[in-house]
């Protein structure tokens, strides 16, 4: 008989489309799923963290409905999964592979150990559409510009999404699990995890009935409508793909299908899910996206650190209401509409002058889709230190952008419970949410503009072109 496989699940967290679990099952042994807190676990920001132990949650009560179950381990990944292959008699630990720089050195880490043991250590594609080596422009090199890349996957094939396996082989007998109530996943959230519940879609049923209703109801209008503020635009499914709940190759038929019965948005959707792939691409092939300016020349720019500005910024205090808007959506949901982010990432960048990694910290901590490439990506483009950025001279203003995408103030009411006589619940869900030690309350006054933005678009500008010319 085939000895046990041990799939160790990290952001894959499903069961259909999964190339590397159904290479496990064709082993022909039992397959064991395990789910390690390993260090690198242990340091995600509060929201990721919550939102990671409430998609394992519901993984495992997937795999339960299987037959099979999800074993909990705390450790360094390496010796854990060392562990379990002795006391099980696995030979062989395969999982899907991450390419953000701190998985992928942890991953080496971990292929080299278990090898060295004489274990079978297998990764396997199914986070991306496309692997980021297999995309190469026509000298052989990597893309640094979306659009090209674009070009170069449109027409490509990622190939067939696979079915979800009718059962999971067990072992004879299963190794003792963590309990994942004493992981306390949640614990940083303190009052706001039972809020931003309210809005997140978990778990691989979740996600796959969002994918459904957005083809339905969202696709066709995506083009015209994913910029505006105030209504329902986009797919909401980052936190999903986020966690491999539903495959991105899933999304990729999904559009192509609807492209092929003439839904005008679909062709745009499938764009931003390359987007995805594109920060997966750049970080596999420039990790330093994720920690330094990508362009070095940015090195020395004199932005700020963490201030009293960037705190009214955290906070939404910085009296401008779209961005204040925002900052509350991303507190109250976990999530923030892509335009906000990017107004939001323009003024902390530009006309608070602040570095982009206060900004890029905060998401991590605030955001239940954090995603390590697409966030570092995101901030870069917005400050204008990217690869394929906005350049820096191109400063959003906040205002006549809340103009054009929330024309009847509706996401800045919505959002901001001081610009309302009766504010609704989302607006006062954010009063509940933050820290009590904030000492944040309704009644309080808005406050005034942290700078005008005339003078703070001004001063960035002063700023860039004296940094040009010295360096
Ligand atoms: P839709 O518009 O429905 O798009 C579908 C999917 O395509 C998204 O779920 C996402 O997976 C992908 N996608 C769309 N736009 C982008 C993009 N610009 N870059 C990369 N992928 C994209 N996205 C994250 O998933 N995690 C992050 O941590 C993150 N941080 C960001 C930080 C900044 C400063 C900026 C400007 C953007 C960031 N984005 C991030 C990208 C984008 O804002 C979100 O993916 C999007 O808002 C998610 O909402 P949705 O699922 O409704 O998107």
């Amino acid at each position: 008989m085939t000895p046990p496989t041990l799939f160790w699940f990290r952001r894959d967290l499903r069961l259909a489309d999964h190339p590397g679990l159904v290479a496990a099952i064709a082993r022909g042994g039992p397959v064991i799923p395990v789910f390690i807190l390993d260090p690198q676990t242990e340091t995600l920001g509060a929201a990721p963290r919550w939102r990671l132990g409430e998609g394992v949650a519901s993984f495992a009560r997937s795999l339960e409905a299987l037959g099979s179950r999800l074993i909990l381990r705390r450790g360094d990944a390496a010796r854990v999964l060392a562990a379990l292959a002795a006391e099980t008699g696995a030979t062989a630990v395969h999982w899907s592979r991450l390419c953000d720089p701190v998985s992928k050195a942890r991953d080496a880490g971990v292929k080299a150990q278990l090898r060295d043991r004489g274990l079978e250590a297998v990764s396997h594609p199914g986070h991306l559409l496309f692997e980021p080596w297999t995309v190469q422009t026509g000298q052989g090199g990597f893309y640094r510009v979306y659009t090209p890349y674009w070009r170069a996957v449109r027409d490509r094939d990622p190939g067939d999404c696979l079915p979800a396996p009718a059962r999971l082989p067990a072992p004879d007998a299963w190794p003792a699990s963590d309990s994942l109530s004493d992981w306390a996943l949640g614990a940083a959230m303190r009052r706001g995890a039972d809020i931003v519940a309210a809005h997140a879609r978990i778990g691989e049923d979740a996600a796959r009935a969002r994918l459904d209703a957005f083809l339905e109801q969202g696709i066709a209008g995506y083009s015209d409508l994913r910029d505006r503020l105030d209504l329902p635009g986009t797919s909401k499914l980052g936190e999903n793909l986020s966690l491999g709940e539903v495959s991105v190759r899933a999304c990729w038929h999904a559009a192509r299908a609807a492209m092929e019965r003439g839904a005008p948005g679909a062709e745009t959707f499938l764009q931003e899910i390359v987007w995805r792939d594109f920060a997966h691409h750049l970080v596999h092939h420039t990790p330093h996206i994720t920690e330094r300016n990508w362009r070095e020349e940015w090195d020395g720019f004199p932005w700020a650190g963490e201030s009293e500005h960037a705190t009214r910024w955290k906070r939404g205090l910085t009296g401008e209401p779209v961005i204040d808007a925002a900052m509350r959506e991303m507190y109250v949901t976990g999530t923030m509409h892509n335009r906000a982010r990017m107004l939001v990432a323009s003024y902390l960048t530009k006309h608070l002058m602040t570095d982009w990694r206060v900004g890029l910290k905060w998401f991590e901590d605030c955001l239940i889709d954090w995603d390590p490439a697409s966030n570092a990506m995101g901030w870069q483009w917005a400050a204008g230190s990217g690869p394929d950025a906005a350049p820096f001279f191109r400063i959003f203003n906040p205002a006549t952008q809340a103009e054009k995408f929330d024309p009847k103030s509706v996401y800045r009411r919505t959002w901001v419970a001081e610009l309302s006589r009766q504010p609704g619940k989302d607006a006062l869900d954010y009063f509940r949410a933050v820290p009590e030690s904030w000492a944040m309350t309704p009644s309080a006054p808005y406050p005034k503009p942290l700078v005008d933005l005339k003078k703070g678009r001004e001063r960035a500008l002063d700023a860039y072109h004296a940094h040009r010319d010295r360096s």
